[in-house]
């Protein structure tokens, strides 16, 4: 997608990632709860040399979850490998990764949940034995041969916890949940960014762009960068609060860090469906997105800051929803 604040990766920022992307676990921001599991089952794992258990990573896009795979395989001293659940269509895609595999390795599996269930079924032995079943042939010739793999770890990602199948779920040792970013954390990935790329930014300039972030790390690295371009041309380079505020205005995200899309989402809300409860569906048709796009991405973050509510009938607009665009809520149980 091209909306600015899209939380997933543009085509054009795997450059800047190799270069931004934490690697110790030292540098990873925020996220005491999963760092602190990762340091003591790192530790222990490399304590016995043994292969780190399964990890299960969940959250919304450009969070950490990769950042964190990746940490893993360098705290480890091991390869990471990369694929991802839609890309996995064959047994055989995922022997051949697994067959290559040296012991201890990560094999990082992003969107997990869109494993084909025939993939799934071969990789439940895979995770708890180190052992491949496959079928090899087809009609009256095929058989079915077992392989010893080496024992290797599994860090599968995903954007949420209800799309995966238990007995998936059930074999991972580690499971972690990535939570939106507050706005000091985001300030620190801002400046940390900033340094290494040679940015020239003060705390309140970071901070400005830090709380416009929608609580995620890749839309704060991103918005850096654009707000480094206005402060070139419009400026002397400096990334100061004034300066962050016009820039990210103009690119029409608002003080609370929502884009159009945000504000078409709670204003389809508020005026097609009189403040809601609206369905999912209905939603995303009165919007034109994805019934998945509103789940994953739009609605976590505006439930979290208050301006949208899940209720069993439906989304439903909050006061604060009403007072971001300057209404009043329409009394809704008159009498
Ligand atoms: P996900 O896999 O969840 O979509 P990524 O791991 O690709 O997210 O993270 C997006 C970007 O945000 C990365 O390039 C990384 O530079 C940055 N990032 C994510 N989490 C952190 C963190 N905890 N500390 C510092 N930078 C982070």
């Amino acid at each position: 997608s091209n909306r600015l604040i899209s939380p997933e990766a543009g085509s054009d920022e795997k450059a800047v990632d190799r270069v931004i992307r934490p690697r110790r676990l030292a540098d990873y921001v925020g996220q005491p709860v999963a760092c602190e599991q990762m340091e003591i089952f790192i530790g222990a794992a490399r304590g016995r040399s043994e292969a780190l258990d399964h990890v299960l990573i969940f959250g919304p896009p450009g969070l950490g979850k990769t950042t964190l795979a990746h940490i893993v395989a360098h705290e480890m001293g091991v390869n990471l490998r990369q694929t991802s659940g839609p890309v996995l269509e064959k047994p055989g895609d995922l022997a051949a990764l697994l067959t290559n595999l040296d012991p201890g390795d990560v094999l990082f599996v992003d969107e997990i949940h869109r494993l084909s269930p025939v993939v799934e079924e071969i990789l439940y032995p895979a995770l708890e034995d180190f052992q491949l079943d496959i079928m090899i042939g087809e009609g009256p010739a095929a058989r079915s041969i077992k392989l010893d793999l080496p024992p290797f770890t599994l860090v599968g990602a995903t954007t949420r916890a209800g799309l995966l199948t238990s007995p998936l779920r059930d074999r991972f040792g580690i499971v972690l949940r990535l939570e939106y970013y507050g706005p000091e954390d985001l300030a620190r990935i801002v400046a940390r960014s900033a340094a290494i790329l040679g940015i020239e930014t003060d705390a309140d300039g970071a901070g400005e762009i830090a709380r416009r972030s929608r609580g995620t790390p890749r839309i704060a690295n991103r918005l850096l960068r654009r707000v480094r371009d206005y402060a070139q041309v419009k400026g002397d380079g400096r990334i100061t609060a004034a300066i962050a505020d016009r820039a990210l205005g103009m690119l029409k995200v608002d003080a609370r860090g929502f884009d159009h899309m945000d504000r078409r989402l709670l204003k389809a809300v508020i005026e097609k469906f009189d403040g809601g409860p609206v369905g999912v569906e209905s939603l995303a048709a009165a919007i034109g997105e994805e019934r998945g796009t509103i789940e994953d991405i739009l609605e976590p973050f505006l439930i979290l800051q208050g301006f949208l509510m899940r209720t069993p009938r439906g989304r439903v607009a909050t006061s604060a929803a009403y007072s971001h665009f300057g209404l009043t809520p329409s009394p809704r149980y008159p009498g």
